[in-house]
């Protein structure tokens, strides 16, 4: 018997005519189980009879009761903790039941409830949702990989854990990250869950504290760093290619010094990217198209006052650049445009201190200013974006400066969790008489001043790497490009709508998430196809093809 999985209907699947297991063993796989809703003539055929209550439930009242069980969970973590099991237990019901509820569910399966979860995982660990690979297992990762049940991964999350949301090093407990990306994809991306594998790379922690707890699940020394640490990751990507072929690599949560280094020694060698670099790109770059509309002017007119160098801001400013280039202005000049503060000061050629290498491209010939007041004030920016975890480092007056040098300022407060970020929506609106045009990392209620209502967009990565990564999944793209990234900010923007924009939103509701990742899906796919990057031929319409590919949360008769 062959499993639902292997139907053509649930889109992206594996064909592998795996047998369909009977009895408890049914019950106990997570992809298969349907708990309460196996039908009359099912119990019977596949061993269930007296395994499970007498009663039959659709799914739909399942879903009334999952989602009634979930909301009298009185904490964050709590209810964390329901939905995890769930998925343990029924990831149909899991996917239909946070698909449904997804503006309610994505700050639980992911920041900034995950966060919590992961200092917490240790505690609250029950069963591995993915793959540990410790330095123990140097020189058998592939061999390691293979015990993974499924063996079509196509899509890996990983972390070595140690820069984990705003929250530092936290070693093995990092593994709820790649756990809760990987549960975005499917819930916003339609990605099957069966092709998806969360790994965590062990290879010590620096945090003292999680060393001395006797319940720390990780190896207890220092981080391994240097050559060892360089080969460790050569060897998993080695591994990854020999077991899973058609896996896109996604690395999440590494600390700077790593990120950037592993980003470029593999960009082009496999399917790969790094969503805190790339996706954080992309979609602030997709909020400043969007802005633009209320702003005015090109990409081309802007000037861009960034704090913070490291992997956000970088990585939108590599972005803005390729994205200016596009209206003509040669790479030099573009780079002109994206100005950065970091913690010592304007960031300048000849600054005493030594540079790191992602913040050479951006130190322009100029007079060094240590601060981001006097920054503005001489620079004037049009566009001012935070990306330096530094609370209320936009202060009334800055913001006030930008909106006497701007008729709308544009202002991305990025920073994550919300403690982090540089300036509230409602400090950035009362400063600048409800001029500003103002996005943020973490979610800001609406405010209301002077009578008139403003919404401000929420720049979630999440509103890009499902949709990128499901192009780069349908087309096989042999790497991820920047020319994908392109495409997928300018297709979040193009789907911003008058009605959002009115409500000053540069971004879709966040209900719309599904959608806009088929819509970016396709826009990616389609640059895979256009240059060459495909693996796969293109099908005639590129649109339905993914769209008959998704993952579908339905349950399907056995017999
Ligand atoms: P990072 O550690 O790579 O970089 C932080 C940078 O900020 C460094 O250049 C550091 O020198 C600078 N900095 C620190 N304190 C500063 C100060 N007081 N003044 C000026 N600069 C200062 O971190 P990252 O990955 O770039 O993330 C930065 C922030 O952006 C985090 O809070 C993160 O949560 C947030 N972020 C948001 C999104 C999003 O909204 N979609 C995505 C990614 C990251």
């Amino acid at each position: 018997m062959k499993t639902p999985i292997d139907r053509s209907d649930t889109g992206l699947n594996p064909h592998g005519g795996t047998m369909l297991p009977m009895g408890p063993g049914l019950l106990a796989n997570s992809l298969l189980n349907k708990g309460t809703a196996f039908t009359e003539r099912e119990r019977d055929a596949l061993g269930l009879r007296g395994l499970l209550p007498p009663r039959v439930f659709t799914i739909e009242e399942q879903l009334e009761r999952t989602l009634s069980n979930y909301r009298r969970k009185e904490n964050p973590l709590e209810k964390y903790i329901y939905l995890t099991s769930l998925q343990n237990r029924n990831e149909t019901l899991f996917y239909r039941l946070v698909q449904a509820n997804i503006e309610e569910m994505i700050p639980i399966i992911y920041t900034p409830t995950v966060g919590q979860a992961c200092m917490e995982y240790g505690l609250i660990y029950r069963r591995a949702r993915g793959m540990f690979i410790s330095m123990r297992e140097r020189g058998r990762i592939a061999e390691i990989l293979r015990h993974w049940p499924y063996p079509d991964v196509r899509m890996i999350v990983v972390t070595d854990g140690e820069r984990i949301l705003g929250l530092g090093d936290l070693g093995a407990l990092g593994m709820g990250i790649p756990v809760g990306k990987l549960s975005l994809y499917t819930a916003c991306a339609g990605l099957h869950p069966y092709y998806c594998l969360p790994i965590t790379l062990d290879v010590g922690t620096n945090n003292a504290a999680l060393r001395s707890n006797p319940f720390y699940i990780g190896l207890n020394h220092e981080r391994i760093h240097g050559a060892p640490y360089d080969a460790f990751i050569a060897e998993f990507v080695d591994a990854v290619g020999r077991i899973f072929p058609k896996a896109l690599i996604q690395w999440e949560d590494f600390g700077n010094h790593n990120a950037f280094r592993i980003l470029q020694a593999y960009r082009q060698k496999v399917s790969s990217f790094n969503d805190d670099i790339q996706g954080t790109a992309a979609v602030a770059l997709a909020g400043i198209i969007a802005g633009l509309r209320l702003s005015g002017g090109r990409l081309r007119d802007q000037k861009l006052l960034f704090l913070g160098a490291g992997e956000a801001g970088t990585g939108i400013a590599e972005l803005y650049t390729a994205a200016a280039r596009l209206e003509g202005l040669p790479e030099a000049e573009a780079r002109k445009l994206c100005w950065f503060v970091d913690s010592k000061g304007l960031v300048v050629r000849g600054r005493p201190d030594p540079l790191a290498d992602h913040k050479k491209p951006f130190a322009h010939d100029y007079p060094f200013i240590p601060t981001l007041a006097e920054a503005v004030e001489k620079l004037k920016p049009t566009i001012l974006v935070g990306v330096s975890a530094s609370p209320k480092a936009f202060t009334p007056e800055i913001l006030a400066r930008m909106a006497a040098l701007n008729k709308r300022p544009v202002i991305m407060s990025l920073s994550n969790p919300t403690s982090k970020s540089e300036c509230t929506a409602e400090e950035a609106y009362k400063a600048t008489d409800g001029r500003a045009v103002f996005a943020s990392g973490s979610p800001f209620p609406p405010v209301t001043l002077n009578g008139r209502t403003h919404v401000p967009g929420q720049g979630n990565n999440v509103y890009i790497f499902p949709g990128v990564g499901l192009g780069a999944l349908v087309s096989e793209a042999s790497q991820v490009s920047d020319a994908m990234f392109l495409k997928a900010a300018q297709t979040l923007a193009s789907l911003v709508s008058e009605e959002d924009l009115a409500m000053g939103r540069v971004y879709p509701a966040l209900s719309k998430v599904r959608e806009v990742s088929i819509h970016i899906a396709k826009a990616v796919a389609e640059e895979a196809y256009r240059s060459g990057l495909a693996r796969r031929a293109q099908p005639a319409d590129i649109e339905s093809d993914i769209r008959a590919r998704v993952f579908n949360p339905n349950y399907y008769d056995y017999v």
